[in-house]
């Protein structure tokens, strides 16, 4: 029988790199099937796609990494499957043996094969369409094969609501190793933070200590509520619908301008007792949680940097 990861040990000598060792025959896994995205200092530096199929990992080398901007295609060569466990890899594997250099894990998560109906059929139209589902690549990817070689692919993003600019990361920072939680909305706002930072769009403008009511905007799909206001408001929630996420959780503070365009407080108060949400603002100034994520964890700075990353990239600046 051919076994998919002949080449895989052909090429290595398990005595001298610390890669892993393909393991005795794996029973089909139930779960999820996982991906991982090596950043590999080889020779070349270079960015390895591995995605969990039937028991191996299948892998695509990528020189110049990943864009969220679908008309950026990137060259992706396939390689030889990998076993499961190299997954979790990450070393050097020492000078003079295959693929030297440094390997650090750049992105891991799960994905989904979208449309074909399994592996064997995408593969044979040379077309691979994948939702992915990492901390930094998100969304859907297509991989289609080209005619300049057997295993040379094109990489890219498909047009969905992550896709944007040429960042390589869906909130445009690095997300480092952040702790999967579900989303839980705090009882109680946060306090006020004393922090100046420009923002870009003119419905989420980030001011300090606006007079208006601390709240925070929460979207599961495209269901959007701001906790602790009763009322419905079409307007904040049809915009917060176009943030490039399915989850998050927004602090921010809810206002009534008055005709000057400045935050009145009264105003507000009169418009919450007549449940009346006509020209209501809310202005968004930290991110608490995104997708299955907690950032709390990670520096206001980078909070408010990912906060501007989730803006659609329609907006008027
Ligand atoms: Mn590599």
């Amino acid at each position: 029988m051919n076994d998919p990861l002949d080449d895989y040990r052909k090429k290595r000598d398990f005595g001298r790199t610390p890669e892993p060792a393909p393991a005795g025959s794996d029973a089909a896994s139930v779960r999820q099937p996982g991906f991982v995205v090596h950043r590999h200092e080889a020779r070349n530096l270079h960015y390895d796609l591995r995605l969990e199929v039937a028991g191996v990992l299948r892998c695509w080398a990528v020189p110049r990494g990943f864009s969220y901007d679908p008309a950026d295609k990137r060259l992706a060569v396939q390689t030889e499957d990998h076993p499961l466990d190299y997954e979790h890899f990450r070393g050097r594997i020492p000078k003079g043996e295959y693929g030297a250099g440094t390997m650090t894990v750049w992105d891991q998560g799960r994905y989904e094969l979208v449309k074909a109906a399994d592996w064997q059929q995408a593969m044979a139209a040379g077309e691979v369409k994948l939702k992915l589902y990492g901390r930094r690549l998100r969304g859907e990817w297509h991989l289609v094969k080209t005619t300049q070689g057997p295993r040379s692919w094109l990489l890219f993003k498909s047009r969905d609501r992550y896709a944007g600019s040429s960042r390589d990361s869906a909130l445009g920072i690095d997300p480092g190793e952040l702790a999967v939680t579900a989303m839980h909305a705090p009882a109680q706002p946060m306090r006020w933070l004393h922090e100046r930072a420009p923002f870009t769009d003119p419905q989420w403008l980030f001011e300090v200590e606006f007079a208006g009511q601390r709240c925070c905007l929460q979207k599961r799909g495209d269901e959007v509520r701001l906790i602790g206001v009763a009322m419905a408001l079409p307007a904040i929630e049809k915009d917060a619908r176009q943030l490039r996420c399915d989850q998050a959780l927004l602090d921010g503070v809810l206002v009534a301008s008055d005709e000057h365009q400045r935050p009145d407080r009264h105003r507000l108060e009169r418009q919450l007792a007549a449940g009346d949400g006509t020209g209501l603002l809310f202005y968004a100034f930290d991110l608490l949680h995104w997708e299955d994520y907690d950032l709390r964890a990670l520096p206001l700075l980078d909070r408010k940097a990912a906060l501007r990353g989730l803006m659609p990239p329609t907006t008027s600046v």
